[in-house]
Order: C-alpha cells, then sequence, then structure tokens
C-alpha cells in the first residue's frame, strides 16, 4: 500500500477531530503531503472517520488525479493542494467546523491577538473571503489570507491549520479554536485587550523553540 503511514495517521488524526470537538460529523478533512514523492494522502468525501481504514484514504497528485483509491477524496482537494504547491513549510493540512472559529468567520472576523497562543498561527487570524465549499477559488482566498501565518478562516465556513507534520497541524487547529473560544466568550462581557505587535513578535519566536514542536 502506496504512503502507508501517512494513511494510518489520517485515520487516526480523522478520529481525534471527533474526539477532541474540533469537527462534528463528517464536517472536515485532513491531508499530509509526501513532498519526495509528490504525493499527497487526503481523507475521502463524506465518510464517517470512525469507519474510516488506511484503504479508504485517497492518494492523490497535486493536480488533482487520483493515484490510489477507491473512495471519491474530500471535496475541499484543491483547499490542501495549494499549500503544498506554493508552501515549503506546510506538509499537512487540517480544515474543521469548529465552532468558535466559525462564529467568528460568519461575522467575517479575524482572530486578533487576544492570546500569546493566537502565535501558533503567527500575528493573527485573518478570516479569508468567501467562496464556496469545494471550489478553486475558496482555495486560493485561503491562501492568500494563510499568508505568513498558519491558520486561516473560511468566511461562514471553518478554520483551516497547516504545518510541517499532521500532529502540529492539530495542534495548531485546537489552540486557535481555543483562543476563538476564549476571545468570544471575552467579547460577550467587555472589551478583549490585544497583545501588541512586538510581544507576538517575541511569542513567535519562542515558539519556534518550544517543548516538542519540530
Ligand atoms: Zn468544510
Amino acid at each position: 500500500m502506496i504512503l502507508e503511514q501517512e494513511r494510518i495517521q489520517i485515520v487516526e488524526y480523522g478520529k481525534k477531530l471527533i474526539t477532541s470537538g474540533l469537527t462534528k460529523g463528517t464536517g472536515g478533512n485532513l491531508s499530509i503531503y509526501n513532498r519526495e514523492r509528490k504525493l499527497m494522502a487526503i481523507s475521502p468525501s463524506g465518510l464517517d472517520y470512525f469507519e474510516t481504514a488506511p484503504e479508504d484514504v485517497v492518494i492523490m497528485d497535486l493536480e488533482g488525479n487520483i493515484v490510489d483509491g477507491s473512495r471519491k477524496p474530500s471535496s475541499e482537494f484543491a483547499l490542501h493542494s495549494i499549500f503544498y504547491k506554493n508552501r515549503s513549510d506546510i506538509d499537512a493540512v487540517i480544515h474543521t467546523h469548529s465552532v468558535f472559529s466559525t462564529v467568528l468567520a460568519t461575522l467575517r472576523e479575524g482572530l486578533p491577538a487576544s492570546s500569546y497562543l493566537v502565535a501558533y498561527s503567527g500575528m493573527d487570524v485573518r478570516c479569508a473571503e468567501y467562496a464556496s465549499f469545494g471550489s478553486s477559488e475558496l482555495a486560493d482566498n485561503a491562501y492568500e489570507a494563510m499568508k505568513d501565518r498558519y491558520a486561516v478562516f473560511l468566511a461562514n465556513h471553518g478554520l483551516v491549520a497547516g504545518a510541517l507534520d499532521l500532529p502540529n497541524a492539530f495542534n495548531i487547529a485546537e489552540e486557535i479554536e481555543h483562543c476563538a473560544e476564549i476571545y468570544y466568550r471575552a467579547r460577550s462581557i467587555g472589551k478583549p485587550m490585544i497583545l501588541d505587535e512586538d510581544e507576538m513578535r517575541k511569542m513567535i519566536k519562542k515558539f519556534q523553540t518550544y517543548g516538542q514542536v519540530k
């Protein structure tokens, strides 16, 4: 089975998307890019995460051709491949319908630096312009709005996070959703204080050497 390790990890983290509450039902999708083989492993379309086996994961090239797999790939494959085509610092992408990120995205708002943890994304999280799900326009808009960042909101839709590997992409999605929830709660009772650019630059630097993150 080609890209077996990638397939196994996609099955594992698909389940984590549900158990962590980051997405519901069959919402969201995830992929890993094998840069040596120039192939991506992506979750299948509309299949329950707990029913998905490694052989259900679809292997595609970045032009959208299926290389291996009998399932239909996630309808958002363009949203994944655009990052692998254009960014060498992203080899894994997670897209979720996380509640608090989507609340902000429904207001067409990003997430300002309300917590130092926003540095997991970068200086902030922007909200991409609206486009229909599964469209190449959605991929373009997300890519644009994620420049110099590792997370982005999709207007009226959800969240995207990218990193060099899937555990880190998952971690970024979790942290940004957490920050979005705190920001939402703070806004509902007052005016959140936002960290200044100097502080955020320091945090981004610190995060590069913090903990187990590679
Ligand atoms: Zn979606």
